[in-house]
């Protein structure tokens, strides 16, 4: 699954509840093959369905427990030994499962199990539920993580492999997909109905079973034999070919890495009109969000085809990590999305070498360091039982962290060797099921490395290291010690139990190979090849690194001889020094500042949130107009350098560097000028798409706001009326709307936020804009408190909420912190409980880095000459 662009990161409590172990299975009853048949009744919102369930008992009892949630059941039996028995079926709704009873006890062996049942199809995006586009209904599902259970009883835990044969009885007009092939297609047998039969799956877990069920159509291709469609409502047809390009690309490449061919016949990725997560890589059938799978192939923006990109290679690597080898628990999912989350720079660096997606990686990096600087981080894998609690755990340690843990290995070992044991662990547990243990002890037997030591240091404990280097550069040789302690990003923070990684260390050598060591102790004295040194060759590890201020400015006064994967760690690293009050913001604003003419996009990017932070909250009112003009003294004149909106040929990474760098003097910089010109360029693209290069629209749009005001507003909401059939351009004006802080017109988007008009999908991302605005922060928040049981009832628990209690981190003040800790004390979230202990650290870190870091803010300034 892909959920990160839509959830923001989530974090840690370390308390589990009691019970154990409570919400699974016994494990004397096996599932080896499910018959389904179902029949969905859109109008009326609900299905019909039925199952066999073939399986085998490791022991004689009357009973069978399996899963179901809102399903009621009609005639079940259980056959054995040639012997029928009608079941006496008990559900219990807290822990979602149902126990069947017959009179005389079932032996041990094979035994299949009838059901016929009947659901709904809801509208809160999980289990099978219901969409609308264009005035027709749509029924799709959304398994993972445990939500199978809503459209059939099942064994639903991902080690409960078995194979699946479906088929769906739907209205004459529509279509219907699924994780196999389409084998037949039927009239009836009921009226105005036809009958869609799919060949049965490979072995896999309930989670990745897939129907679609509307009026689709599919644009075919092929990769190494295997068929590949990119599917989605009519009207959008014109907007899947560059998907399709990209994952056929894809797929042919995985083939080749892996070494095995891909696992499930055919492989169809279709664009659900509503859709919780970012994509789901059900076997055979991935389900997407619209906006992150269709674009116009020659129109799309640079940072939409990246999306897309780079979300294809993620679900397309879930093919083989997770779905032809799964984690036995949740509490491994970190191998299935650390992984593909790892992989998905490897076929687009082969596809779009000039797109540079070691910086993409590099920018992950920095956001899960982001998250272990927090007390309330949680180690990669943990104890995660009821739903609750798995749900939570799909968050950017699992996801960025893993991923940074393996590149860092990868790096340490070389990618042959890396892909040697990846190759030999994919082989041993095809079609199986395995542990984190299972993982690094085939890579440290096919690798002859110490990968197991490495691993269990970052999986099993939290937080991250930060390494400190001090060198005493003398001649040729430099001296260096290094020591290791947990990084706690706050000002004053008291310092954690002692805890200890062994850390794949690796200095830069100029052009050379960097020289790697796994430094394991608190301490250890070594030498580096150069002055000044940079303790994180290539950007591959995944640490913090402390350097004197002295050594950060010797390292910017070379930041030529830096890759631009290496600037943009620098600027992470000094950022952190900052926030831990171990550095004064002025190092980091002299580093920043002296990297405004970067030729790098995602080095203006790294600096993208920073700076405005440094504005928003550090800077005291006095000081804001001064630092501001700093911004656009430093960034102004590298953009018109750059001239905008510039020549439309311009190749893409000058494009994105421009679009940085607008949003930085325009907003941080706070440039009249700047957005008075948005404001005229936004006007004429209202009328003529083709008058703005697609990359800069986005933040022209937003810039445009302010002088815009209320007329402008309206001219972006009748816009949404008319492009529901173009997601890119949709969601460009959409997310414009927060942009606009008047406090009459942040009154409207909250109420249109909630509104009939909006998806449940795309609340929350309106909501959280406005939090994460000075200008609308109070407002939207009492809004929240107000409509509190509207929002719980639109959106449902699972999706929206968590985003919305997450955007809560960016208050900085106690007062807010207890007014919000106060309010989730009476309305409890028990599927954001982490994302709420992250916000409340957040706003806590946030008032002492303020506190820290304004006075010096002020000398800094008061210092000039910068
Ligand atoms: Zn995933």
């Amino acid at each position: 699954m892909d959920m990160r662009k839509v959830l923001v990161f989530l974090v840690a409590i370390v308390a589990w509840p009691a019970a154990v172990g409570a919400q699974r299975l016994p494990d004397t009853v096996v599932p080896e093959h499910y018959s389904l048949w179902f029949a969905p009744d859109l109008q009326h919102a609900t299905f019909r369905g039925r199952e066999t369930i073939d399986v085998q008992l490791k022991s004689a009892s009357p009973t069978i427990t399996l899963n179901a949630a809102e399903i009621e059941f009609g005639e079940t039996t259980i056959s054995a030994g040639g012997a029928a028995q009608t079941a006496r079926v008990v559900l219990d709704p807290k822990s979602e499962m149902a126990t069947l009873t017959v009179p005389r006890p079932i032996p041990a062996g094979a035994a299949a199990i009838q059901i016929t049942f009947t659901g709904i199809l809801n509208d809160k995006l999980r289990g099978f539920y219901l969409s609308r586009a264009n005035g027709r209904a749509y029924a799709v599902t959304q398994m993972e993580a445990t939500d199978a259970r809503r459209a059939f009883p099942s064994f639903d835990e991902p080690a409960l492999k078995a194979t699946f044969d479906i088929s769906l009885m739907i209205d004459r007009a529509d279509t219907a997909i699924s994780n196999g092939a389409q084998l037949t297609d039927m009239p009836g047998p009921e009226p105005d109905k036809h009958t869609v039969t799919f060949a049965r799956t490979r072995k896999m877990s309930t989670y990745l079973v897939a129907m679609i069920v509307g009026d689709f159509v599919c644009r075919a291709g092929t990769s190494d034999g295997t068929p590949v469609r990119i599917c989605s409502t009519p009207d959008k047809e014109s907007q899947t070919a560059f998907a399709l390009e990209a994952a056929t690309q894809q797929l042919a490449f995985y083939n080749q890495y892996f070494g095995i061919k891909y696992p499930f016949g055919k492989l169809d990725i279709i664009a659900v009109p509503d859709f919780a997560a970012g994509a789901m890589e059900n076997a055979g059938a991935i389900t997407f969000r619209e906006r992150i799978l269709l674009a116009d192939a020659q129109r799309a923006s640079i940072g939409t085809r990246k999306n897309i990109t780079s979300v294809l290679a993620h679900e397309i690597a879930h093919q083989w990590f997770g779905d032809l080898v799964t984690m036995k628990w949740w509490d491994d999912i970190w191998l299935n999305e650390g992984f593909a989350t790892w992989m998905t720079s490897k076929p687009i660096v082969a596809w779009k070498p000039e797109w540079k997606f070691n910086l993409e990686d590099a920018g992950d990096t920095q956001g899960a360091l982001g998250l272990d600087a927090m007390r309330t981080t949680r180690p990669i894998r943990m104890n995660v039982e009821t739903p609750e609690e798995i749900n939570e755990v799909f968050d950017g340690i699992a996801y960025e962290k893993t991923a940074g843990v393996m590149r860092m290995i990868e790096g340490f070992v070389g990618p042959e060797a890396f892909r040697r044991g990846i190759r030999s662990y994919l082989t041993r547990y095809s079609y199986s099921n395995a542990t984190g243990d299972d993982f690094w002890n085939e890579m440290t037997r096919a690798t002859g490395q110490p990968i197991d030591r490495i691993m269990k240091s970052f999986v099993e404990q939290e937080g991250a290291p930060v390494i400190s280097v001090n060198a005493q550069c003398a001649g040729s040789s430099t001296e260096v010690t290094l020591t290791q302690e947990r990084f706690i990003g706050a000002p004053d923070a008291s310092s954690p139990a002692q805890q200890l990684w062994a850390v794949p260390v690796c200095f830069k050598n100029g052009a050379g190979r960097p020289i790697c060591d796994v430094f394991d102790r608190p301490q250890k004295k070594t030498s580096a090849p150069a002055c000044p040194v940079f303790a994180n060759a290539d950007s591959r590890g995944y640490y913090f690194t402390q350097y004197s201020p002295d050594g950060v400015r010797m390292l910017a006064a070379k930041a030529s001889s830096l890759a631009p994967v290496e600037r943009v760690s620098l600027l992470g690293d000094e950022w952190w020094m900052v926030r831990a009050g171990r550095h004064d913001i002025g190092v980091y604003l002299d580093l920043a500042g002296g990297l405004a003419n970067d030729d790098t996009a995602a080095v203006i990017d790294a600096m993208g949130t920073r700076l405005p932070y440094t504005g928003q909250y550090i800077a005291a009112p006095a000081q804001r107009s001064a630092y501001q003009a700093w911004i656009r003294e430093r960034f102004g004149p590298v953009l018109d350098g750059l001239g905008w909106p510039g020549p439309a040929h311009d190749n893409e990474e000058r494009q994105s560097r421009r679009a940085e760098l607008l949003a930085l003097v325009g907003g941080a910089g706070n440039d009249e000028r700047v957005q008075q010109k948005a404001y005229e360029l936004a006007t004429t693209y209202l009328g003529d798409r083709s008058s703005l290069p697609a990359t800069l629209a986005g933040p022209i749009l937003r810039l445009a706001a302010r002088p815009g005001g209320a007329a402008l507003y309206d001219r972006y909401l009748a816009q949404l009326e008319m492009l529901s059939g173009q997601p890119e351009e949709y969601y460009r004006f959409f997310n414009a709307l927060p942009s606009f802080t008047d406090p009459a017109l942040v009154q409207r988007t909250l109420t249109y936020a909630v509104s009939p008009s909006v998806r449940t999908q795309d609340t929350s991302a309106l909501i959280g804009g406005l939090l994460g605005s000075a200008a609308s922060r109070n407002a939207a928040w009492a809004f929240v408190k107000q409509e509190w049981p509207t929002l719980v009832r639109k959106l449902g628990t699972f999706q929206g909420i968590p985003g919305i209690v997450g955007s809560l981190g960016s208050f900085c003040s106690a007062e807010d912190a207890a007014d919000i800790r106060s309010f989730f004390a009476q309305n409890p979230v028990p599927a954001a409980s982490r994302a709420l202990q992250q916000s409340l650290e957040r706003i806590d870190n946030c008032a002492a880095v303020v506190a820290r870091q304004s006075p010096a803010l002020t000398t800094w300034l008061m210092a000039g000459s910068h």
